[in-house]
């Protein structure tokens, strides 16, 4: 058999990566950009005017055959990509919750991508494995769970609610991992409940796992848009009665339209005393609980089977970061855990191999944005950015209640103001208050200064400022509601 050759062959082309200069240059270059994308924001609009299609349309629709240099590619974030962007990192960005990154997590996201590896077990990706449990046992401790919660790193709390009410499911005894649930006559219905404020992803998670839309009951909010839990106590009774199983109660803690928090110290003992798992939705709303003083939005959350936080909706770690908490992930690892031979390790069952405990094989190595940016901030500097949230939303309110033109349509426990322009001469003309209002944010995200975005309570449009991004501070909210004042005066003639 002939030797293996020396490369290179003057036949065979050079392949593999960019050169360790070429990476190092346009490394820099990248960088470089960042900081003056980011030092820069405040000078452009929150939204580029942009429309349907305009940015496809600056790039060809066939893929280049050969090589371009990368200096031609980094060129085009500014000519293509920047023009057609919403601005998330934007210190006037206070539209639906103002996710934002920031430096340490932006260094991490480079690096994972640089080491890329698959955390599928923790063979496959040791380092990474440990530093998740690492870093999910240290938001654990700043959100103040008890120890007894163990935490998975997901992309989203879409994905962690479906593994939530799996685990639900699983732990309903049911038997649906074995024998599914088409052609079964032996089962009932399986009901889940959550408020009628809580997330779509809810509903998502009943589909995607059979309960079906017609399995997941509304319950009724209180005025201050808050789970009933009597409601909830007569639905599971009705369900019961009438046959159907209840599987799952869902908790919310900061819901999407208001931010209101669902009392869960008193779902907590419903579910107990029914047998029913119940899972905690805190996506947005669980980041406050970083602040000491403001622990008690997870109040009775240490009762709960399941709770999601999500670092990159108000922590600061770059999109896409949701963790999962459980006390019983022996139930979740019941319901996923599933090892084909290849992924077979002989240390068993000395080692976690975090495929384990979902649906997806595959995982990047999120939790290194998750351990930088809580080490770069430290608990307390990540404490102080939230509470100066919670501090500004505060004011903003007290600002709209003091002016007769304004009015607030929900009540502001955590950092989004909904409100409405309440002119006297439509007073009481909800459907001329809704055009007037909707009119109103048009009006005001129409330069690009701000971005605001709305919802609808009870029927009523409500403008919504959602002060939760990493750069909003105190003069980018004082602008903000002079804006909103400034431009109500200018639409109302
Ligand atoms: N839960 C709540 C309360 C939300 O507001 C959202 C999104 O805004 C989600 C869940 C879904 O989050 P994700 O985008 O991480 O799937």
């Amino acid at each position: 058999m002939a030797e293996p050759r020396e490369t290179p062959e003057p036949d065979r082309p050079e392949l593999g990566d960019l050169d360790p200069e070429a990476f190092r240059l346009h490394g820099h270059r990248v960088i470089d950009w960042i900081a003056d994308y980011l030092e820069g924001l405040e000078d452009r609009p929150v939204r580029e005017p942009t429309e349907p299609g305009e940015t496809a349309a600056k790039v060809p629709d066939r893929p280049p055959a050969d090589p371009e240099p990368m200096e031609a590619i980094l060129d085009d974030l500014d000519r293509v990509v920047v023009p057609g962007m919403t601005h998330w990192a934007h210190p006037r960005f206070l539209a639906w919750f103002a996710s934002s990154g920031s430096a340490p997590g932006v260094f991490a996201e480079a690096l994972s991508a640089a080491f890329n590896v698959n955390g599928m077990t923790w063979l496959a990706a040791p380092a990474a494995n440990e530093l998740e449990e690492v870093a999910v046992d240290w938001l654990r401790q700043m959100v103040g769970l008890p120890e007894v919660f163990w935490g998975i790193v997901n992309e989203g709390a879409s994905l962690n609610s479906v593994l939530g009410l799996a685990a639900a499911r699983e732990a309903a005894g049911v038997e649906v991992r074995e024998r599914g649930l088409a052609g079964r006559e032996d089962l009932p219905r399986l009901v889940v409940y959550a408020s009628e404020h809580a997330h779509s992803s809810i509903d998502k998670a009943a589909i995607t796992l059979g309960f079906g839309t017609e399995g997941l009951r509304k319950i009724p909010v209180d005025d201050a848009f808050r789970m009933i839990p009597d409601a909830l106590e007569e639905a599971i009774a009705e369900d019961k009665s009438a046959g159907r199983i209840p599987v799952c109660a869902v908790g919310t803690v900061g819901t999407t339209s208001t931010t209101s928090i669902d009392p869960i110290e008193e779902i907590a003992p419903i579910c107990e005393r029914e047998g029913i798992w119940l899972h905690v939705d805190a996506a947005y709303g669980g980041a406050a609980a970083v602040v000491p003083e403001r622990r008690d939005v997870l109040a009775g959350c240490e009762q709960a089977d399941s709770v999601i936080v999500n670092p990159h909706k108000w922590l600061f770690v770059p999109i896409d970061l949701s963790v999962l908490f459980t006390r019983r992930p022996g139930v979740l690892r019941h319901a996923f855990s599933l090892v084909p031979e290849y992924l077979r390790d002989a240390r068993g069952e000395t080692v976690e191999n975090r495929m384990d405990y979902g649906i997806t094989l595959g995982r990047r190595f999120r939790a290194l944005k998750l351990w930088f940016v809580i080490r770069a901030f430290g608990a307390a500097g990540l404490a102080d950015r939230v509470r100066d949230h919670l501090d500004l939303a505060g004011e903003l309110a007290g600002w709209i209640d003091a002016h007769p033109r304004f009015e607030r349509l929900a009540p502001t426990p955590l950092s989004v103001v909904c409100f409405r322009a309440v002119p006297p001469e439509l007073e009481g003309d909800r459907a001329a208050l809704n055009d007037y209002n909707e009119r109103l944010l048009e009006a005001i995200d129409a330069d690009g200064e701000f971005f605001l975005t709305h919802t609808r309570i009870e029927g009523r449009f409500a403008i919504r400022v959602a002060v939760n991004g990493l750069r909003t501070r105190a003069p980018h909210v004082r602008e903000a509601w002079r804006a909103i004042r400034e431009t109500e005066r200018g639409i109302a003639g």
